[in-house]
């Protein structure tokens, strides 16, 4: 069985550890089209292979046999490609993978946002798609850090369980595909199938979670005006956030209730209010669960995690300025809530709240989706959204992408 592994980051020293290391894999290839990183990592990875030590107390090593920039090299017979990138790059990969995959392959991304299958199916074709595997985990199964580039890495933390979720190829069932990724990536986290990507794109926390937080917070605050510290991401969230967060939530609710009602059979089961979601994930880590703003000050998991911010220099010393470059703004509003919105949209369903958060998030990171209300703004081409991708009517939605 031959491997590709797309990326070059920590996940991908990961990836390359975990899957060399399986006698079941006969060959993996890693694939970066970032300019230049192919050639650096190729020339930094020693003999031995990337060294991966991990969190659960067996260090790994492995080694791909071709690292390469050239779709042409490495994606011929492949039967597995994994994605382990921002997702702003995914359209990019897979335009450059189309002309060298081969039917039926499998193929993923750790993590997949809202949209990924949207994303393949326009570039790749859904025939060719039908005719494939494709995967999404909801997140990525470990916080890892490279240690030396292209010779270690380190696993922080492997999560315990995550959500994935399965379109399989006629012939071929969710349980075989999850099986094989479960033996690529170890007995942790465990992967557990979700509905279906239609379910997973529209309960994709991050989405609501950061965006909505950082407008909660930002908004009270002169952000031309460094700080002295990075400011608490969750227990820096104010009262208005708590009700903020549950409104945006209200809404993707009110979404999932219209599909429902028009299409009795779809299953959104997974889809829930994230008040629900916190307390499945952290149950007795929250010690207030009265409302959203108690439990996300009271949520031991979420201690000491700050603002993403970047350092400057000032006269007074080195302070902080948000840094609307990271990926909860440049992934969860793109990749995220403006899919949301689009869904919504097609759904005939008002979202004032997700738009207030929306509208704020584009002005920072100097983009246009929303537009008094509606998802007409010049940049929605780069996002995942449905009308991307050319679907204006709810219907040929849904049935084109085979969520019915
Ligand atoms: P990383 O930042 O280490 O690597 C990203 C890789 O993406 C780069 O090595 C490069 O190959 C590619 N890339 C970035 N910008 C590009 C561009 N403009 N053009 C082409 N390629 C580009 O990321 P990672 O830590 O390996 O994580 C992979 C994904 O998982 C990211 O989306 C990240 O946000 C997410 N994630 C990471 C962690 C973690 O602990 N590392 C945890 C949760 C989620």
């Amino acid at each position: 069985m031959k491997v590709v592994l797309c990326g070059g980051g920590n996940a991908i020293h990961v990836l390359s550890a975990y899957v060399s290391s399986k006698d079941e894999i006969d060959e993996v290839c890693v694939l970066s089209l970032f300019p230049g990183e192919a050639e650096r990592l190729r020339n930094a990875i020693p003999e031995k292979g990337i060294q991966c030590i991990n969190d659960l107390g067996d260090d790994v090593f492995g080694k791909p046999s071709i690292v390469s920039d050239d779709p042409a090299e490495v994606i011929p017979g492949a039967d597995v490609v994994i994605f382990a990138l921002p997702s702003f790059t995914h359209e990019m990969y897979l335009k450059a993978l189309k002309p060298h995959l081969k039917r039926g392959v499998t193929l993923g991304s750790m993590p997949g946002e809202g949209g990924f299958d949207l994303c393949a199916i326009h570039n790749l074709g859904g025939d060719f798609v039908k005719a494939s595997n494709l995967f999404a985990l909801e997140t990525l199964p470990w916080a890892c850090r490279i240690k030396e580039y292209g010779t270690s890495v380190e696993v922080l933390g492997t999560k315990k369980e995550i959500d994935i979720v399965v379109s399989p190829k006629d012939g071929s069932t969710v349980n075989e595909v999850l099986g094989l990724l479960q033996r690529l990536i170890g007995k942790e986290p465990i992967l557990k199938p979700a509905c279906n990507f239609l379910a997973v794109t529209l309960m994709n926390i991050n989405s609501v979670w950061h965006p909505t937080i950082s407008y909660g917070f930002f908004r009270n605050h002169d952000i031309t005006k460094p700080f002295d510290e990075p400011p608490p991401f969750y227990e820096g969230a104010d009262e208005y956030t708590g009700e903020m967060l549950a409104k945006v939530s209200d809404e993707v609710l009110e979404v999932k209730r219209v599909l429902l009602e028009k299409y009795p059979g779809l299953d959104l089961s997974s889809l829930t209010h994230v008040r629900d979601w916190m307390l499945r994930s952290y149950g007795d880590d929250i010690g207030d669960k009265t409302n959203i703003y108690t439990m996300l000050h009271s949520n031991k998991g979420y201690r000491g995690l700050s603002h993403p911010m970047s350092e400057v220099d000032t006269p007074e010393g080195k302070k902080y300025v948000p840094n609307f470059r990271y990926r909860y703004y440049t992934e969860d509003i793109p990749m995220g809530l403006v899919v949301t919105k689009g869904i919504a949209e097609l759904a005939g369903v008002p979202t004032p709240n997700m738009d207030e958060v929306i509208v704020w998030c584009q002005e920072m990171i100097k983009k246009e989706y929303v537009v008094d209300g509606k998802l007409s703004g010049k940049d929605v081409d780069s996002s995942r959204a449905p009308q991307h991708y050319g679907f204006t009517d709810l219907d040929t939605f849904m049935k084109q992408n085979r969520y019915i």
